[in-house]
């Protein structure tokens, strides 16, 4: 057994959760790999009753069961089409973890989460090298040189991933790590500002925006170091002990710190952060406090369209489409917000695609772990992006951005891709001093 006694009792999909699925199967039709396959089995009733066959003891965690749940996207476009109030996203993540805690994955494998999600994601100084090693990869050419030979393609797959790996931006954002940034005109707020793990050395210059963005908006920025990776890449994985470590890490760093919010810029992030009290249901030591901290969560793009939005910005002449990201129109219930932002910037036109808050195909690493699915979705969306004639697809997530650039450069028609802060930022720097 993998997981010790008390994980195997509590991480793994409740029955009372289970029991609100009805099975109505309204939910099919916004699921994506439904969409794809059309089968049972890999649509959200499917899987739910899948797991409540391995919950009341009628069938194995084996082999079938692991590969439709690790299927699922996990987007949770099931759970806003659900009437039932179903919460898709906990029985799938619980799901998971239910896996992880029964089986025994091949020593590869686990030695490669070891690098990865014990000890890469929450540690600056190795982030920091790994920035350096792809920042010369890059710099060298390798990158530019695989991808306009068309090298790429003789690796197949392999290829494909290289288009979905992040680049590194030199300088990381760990150096501003530790600072205050200090409002523009009247100080109104007191934020700290979460910059992820990866989008520290990817996002760099996103991060920096987001900052840039805040303190023009009144507020007082603050990156606090004590601060850690948010473990939502980990509970996506299952691996809920080690996401109910980094969540100790936040929660006890950042709940004291006299902030009026929590800010993240990355909807994944978010979503987790959130509903890190899902990950303390059996401890009342920490249940409370993870409570605490979730309510001072913010995204960004929920933050600002919740204040009186400074719009002194100058024109920008471009049409976008507005991509969901799912864990921020399905995880968080937030769509209005972004499409609000993006519409206060004159100038700029927004041109709705069909189906904007289907899945792009990111998921976290999905797209690297389960490629031909995520590319299939990528395609069917690129084909609603085309659709629009929009020049820029914007979107609120580090992940989705780099999903969407993939989109852009295999199907697209030369479309830029960025964040909803990015366009703001944009506005703002253009505009004239008002001192
Ligand atoms: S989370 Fe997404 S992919 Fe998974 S069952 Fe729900 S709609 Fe389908
Ligand atoms: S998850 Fe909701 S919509 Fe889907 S079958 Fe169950 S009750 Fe119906």
């Amino acid at each position: 057994m993998a997981g010790s006694e008390l994980n195997v009792l509590i991480d793994k999909p409740q029955q009372k959760d289970l029991d609100r699925c009805v099975h109505c199967g309204l939910c099919l039709n916004a699921c994506p790999t439904y969409r794809e396959l059309g089968i049972e089995m890999d649509s959200p009733r499917g899987r739910i009753y899948q797991m409540n066959q391995v919950a009341n003891g009628l069938a194995p965690i084996g082999e079938s069961y692991i590969q439709h749940l690790e299927l699922c996207l996990a987007c949770r476009a099931c759970e806003t089409a659900c009437p039932s109030g179903v919460q898709y996203g906990r029985l799938i993540e619980a799901a998971r973890a239910g896996i992880e805690n029964k089986i025994e994955r091949p020593a590869g494998v686990r030695f490669l989460r070891w690098v990865v999600f014990r000890n890469l994601l929450p540690s600056p100084t190795l982030l920091r090298i790994t920035a350096v090693m792809l920042w010369c990869y890059q710099a060298l050419g390798l990158k530019a040189l695989a991808r306009s030979t068309g090298l790429l393609k003789l690796f197949g797959k392999l290829g494909r991933l290289e288009q979905l790996s992040p680049e590194a931006q030199l300088p990381t954002f760990f150096k501003q790590y530790g600072k205050v940034f200090p409002a523009e005109g009247k100080r109104r707020y007191r934020v700290a500002l979460l910059g992820g793990c990866i989008a520290n050395i990817s996002f760099a210059r996103l991060n920096e925006a987001t900052v840039r963005v805040l303190q023009k908006n009144g507020c007082e920025v603050v990156v606090p170091d004590t601060q850690t990776c948010c473990g939502a890449l980990h509970v996506h994985q299952g691996l809920r002990d080690d996401a109910r470590r980094l969540a100790r890490q936040n929660i006890d760093a950042l709940t004291e710190g006299g902030f009026d919010a929590i800010i993240t810029n990355a909807a994944g992030c978010g979503s987790t952060l959130k509903e890190y009290h899902d990950l303390f249901e059996h401890d009342p030591g920490y249940e409370e406090k993870s409570r605490k901290f979730s309510n001072l969560v913010k995204d960004v793009n929920e933050f600002l369209a919740s204040i009186d939005l400074n719009t002194n910005m100058s024109p920008l002449k471009v049409t976008v489409t507005y991509q969901d990201s799912c864990h921020l129109a399905h995880g968080q219930k937030i769509r209005v917000p972004p499409r609000k932002l993006l519409r206060a910037i004159p100038g700029l036109t927004l041109k709705e695609m069909a189906g904007a808050d289907l899945c792009c195909g990111s998921a976290g690493i999905y797209n690297v772990l389960q490629n031909d699915m995520a590319m299939a979705v990528l395609e069917r969306k690129m084909e609603n992006v085309n659709r629009t004639g929009a020049e820029v697809v914007v979107t609120a997530n580090p992940g989705c951005m780099i999903q969407l650039q993939a989109g852009a450069c295999l199907h697209g028609k030369g479309q830029t891709v960025k964040h909803v802060v990015e366009m703001l930022d944009e506005a703002y720097r253009g505009a004239p001093s008002l001192t």
